[in-house]
C-alpha cells in the first residue's frame, strides 16, 4: 500500500509527523513517500503542486496531506499562491467528494463553544462538493482599469457553476452514505436567490428517486447556518457544494471542541482519496509545538477504512485517540481544567502508546 505523504506548510509538517508515526506503529506494510507541496514547494521548486508531486500522488493508493498556505505568499501571482496546490491536486485527480465527520467526543464536551447538551452525542456528517461552484467557475478575474494596471481594477468576478453530472454524483455519494447511517439527508442551498442552487435542487430531487429509503429535505444556506449552532443534533448527513460546505464545515468542527479535531477524506470515484484535516496550516501557531494532530491521526484512519481496506487498523486508531482523550490529555485548543495539557509531540506519543 503505497501512500503519498505531502505536509506542506505551517503546522502541517508537524501534525503529519505525528500521523505518520501512528501509521508507523500499526505494524502494516505501508511504503510512505514524502513529497513537498504548496509554499514548501514554491520555495524548493518554484511551483505550489510540481509535476514530482502530481505523480507521486497519482501513482499512490492514496495520499495523507497536512495544510498549504502562508501569509507570506499573499503578494504571489494567484496561481503561484501555495492554495492552488489543494485545489489543483482535487481536479487533477477527479477528488469530487469530501466527507467531513463531525463528532463531539463525550471528553471534549466542555470543549465545545455551545451547551454540553446542544453537542453531547453530535454524529453528523458533511458531504462537501470539492471540484466545482465558485472556486472553479469561468470566467474570472478583474476588470483592468483604464491605464491598464491590475491593482487599480474597478471590478472583479468569480463565476459560480454547476453542471448536471458534477450535482447527480455528489448526490448519489450522500444518499448512499445516508443509507449506512440513519437514512436522512438534508440538501443545503441558495436555490431562492441563486440559479446555480435552483438547478442544485432539481437535480438532487431528481437522484432521490433512486433512493425511496431514504429521506431528503432542503434548507437554505443562511439557515444551515444558523439551525447548526441552535439545534446541530437534528441533522445527519448533509450534502452542499463547495463553497457552503467549506465554510459550514468550519462552523461545525467547533462543535466538536476545536478545528483540531475534525478529519476529512477527499474522494474519486474509485475510493482513491486525499486525507486532511479540515483545517489549514494555522502560521499563527506554527512552530509552536503546540497545534493539535487529532484530525490528522484521524484522517489516517480514514484513509485507512476508505482507500486502504483496513477497517480494523482505523478502528484501532480512533480508539487511541478516545483513549487519548479519556486519559485527560489535551492540546491547548481543547484544554479545559482539570485536564492536561500536552504538546502536538507528546498527544502523537500518546496516540502511539494507547495503540500498542
Ligand atoms: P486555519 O484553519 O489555518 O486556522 C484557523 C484558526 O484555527 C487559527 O487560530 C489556528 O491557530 C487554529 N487551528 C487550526 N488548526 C489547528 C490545530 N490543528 N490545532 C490548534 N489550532 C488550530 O485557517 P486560516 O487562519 O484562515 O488560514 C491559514 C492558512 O491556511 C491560509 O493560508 C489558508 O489559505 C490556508 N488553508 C489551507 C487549507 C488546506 O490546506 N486544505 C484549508 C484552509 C485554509
Amino acid at each position: 500500500m503505497k501512500i503519498a505523504v505531502l505536509p506542506g506548510d505551517g503546522i502541517g509538517p508537524e501534525i503529519v509527523v505525528e500521523a505518520v508515526k501512528v501509521l508507523r506503529a500499526l505494524g502494516l506494510s505501508l511504503e510512505l513517500e514524502t513529497a513537498p507541496v504548496g509554499g514548501a514547494a514554491y520555495a524548493a521548486l518554484g511551483h505550489p503542486l510540481p509535476a514530482s508531486t502530481l505523480k507521486l500522488a497519482q501513482d499512490a493508493d492514496a495520499i495523507l496531506f497536512g495544510a498549504v498556505g502562508d501569509w507570506k505568499y499573499d503578494t504571489l501571482d494567484r496561481h503561484l499562491r501555495p492554495e492552488q496546490a489543494i485545489l489543483g491536486l482535487r481536479k487533477n485527480l477527479g477528488l469530487f467528494a469530501n466527507f467531513r465527520p463531525a463528532i463531539c467526543y463525550p471528553e471534549l464536551v466542555n470543549a465545545s463553544s455551545l451547551k454540553p447538551e446542544l453537542v453531547s452525542g453530535l454524529d453528523i456528517l458533511i458531504i462537501r462538493e470539492l471540484t466545482g461552484d465558485i472556486y472553479f467557475g469561468q470566467p474570472r478575474g478583474r476588470r483592468i482599469a483604464t491605464d491598464g494596471n491590475f491593482p487599480d481594477a474597478e471590478e472583479a468576478f468569480d463565476t459560480m457553476r454547476y453542471s448536471r453530472p458534477e450535482i447527480e454524483r455528489i448526490a448519489h455519494v450522500a444518499f448512499q452514505a445516508a443509507r449506512k447511517r440513519s437514512k436522512r439527508v438534508t440538501s443545503v442551498d441558495k436555490s431562492n436567490v441563486l440559479e446555480t442552487f435552483q438547478f442544485w435542487k432539481d437535480v438532487v430531487i431528481e437522484v432521490s428517486e433512486q433512493y425511496p429509503d431514504v429521506a431528503l429535505d432542503h434548507m437554505y444556506v443562511d439557515n444551515a447556518a444558523m439551525q447548526l449552532v441552535k439545534a446541530p443534533k437534528k441533522f445527519d448527513v448533509i450534502v452542499t457544494g463547495n463553497m457552503f460546505g467549506d465554510i459550514l464545515s468550519d462552523e461545525a468542527s467547533m462543535l466538536t471542541g476545536s478545528i483540531g479535531m475534525l478529519p476529512s477524506a477527499s474522494l474519486d470515484a474509485n475510493s482513491k482519496g486525499l486525507y486532511e484535516p479540515s483545517h489549514g496550516s494555522a502560521p499563527d501557531i506554527a512552530g509552536q509545538g503546540i497545534a493539535n494532530p487529532l484530525a490528522t491521526i484521524l484522517s489516517a484512519a480514514m484513509m485507512l477504512r476508505f482507500s486502504l481496506n483496513q477497517e480494523e487498523a482505523a478502528q484501532r486508531i480512533e480508539n487511541a485517540v478516545k483513549s487519548v482523550l479519556a486519559q485527560g490529555l489535551r492540546t491547548a485548543d481543547i484544554y479545559s481544567e482539570g485536564t492536561t495539557r500536552v504538546s502536538t509531540i507528546e498527544m502523537g506519543n500518546a496516540v502511539v502508546k494507547a495503540l500498542r
